[in-house]
């Protein structure tokens, strides 16, 4: 049995404060790419204010994974990483939903269920914020 592991970075521009992007084809390009058929898909988002997750796109849906966080930290509160760039509600997104995310791949294509995408969630954008895609196969 040989390990092989294919890595490839992706960047994502982001076009306001809060957003959403779909990057499930982006991402399932590079496991093409990569020629493995089974392994473990690994994506990895290297910022404290944008967060991986895999949900549901359904454009409602995207919208409440906004305003969870908005909620969550709504102002009054006295945040205190505010005292230094005012985007505590970003930080604390991102530990919410996380930088990366794990798929099983077989048969050379992610194990996602039908409606799970991967979704890059902007918290302080707009600004280009990086994923990077490994994918580690056995043959
Ligand atoms: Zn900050």
């Amino acid at each position: 049995m040989t390990c092989r592991l294919h890595r490839e970075t992706i960047n994502v521009s982001t076009s306001e404060r809060f957003d959403v992007i779909d990057v499930t084809g982006q991402i399932e390009h590079i496991v093409e790419a990569s020629d493995i058929s089974k392994g473990i898909l690994h994506a990895y988002t290297p910022h404290t204010t944008a967060a991986i997750t895999i949900n549901e796109a359904e454009p409602g849906l995207i919208k409440d994974l906004i305003t969870y966080i908005k909620e969550l930290t709504k102002p009054g509160y006295k945040w205190m990483h505010n005292r230094i760039d005012n985007n505590a509600h970003a930080h604390l997104g991102q530990s919410t939903y996380g930088h990366s995310v794990t798929v099983p791949v077989e048969g050379g294509r992610l194990m996602l269920g039908t409606w799970q995408r991967i979704l890059l969630v902007e918290m302080d954008g707009p600004r280009t914020r990086k994923i990077i895609v490994t994918v580690l196969g056995v043959d």
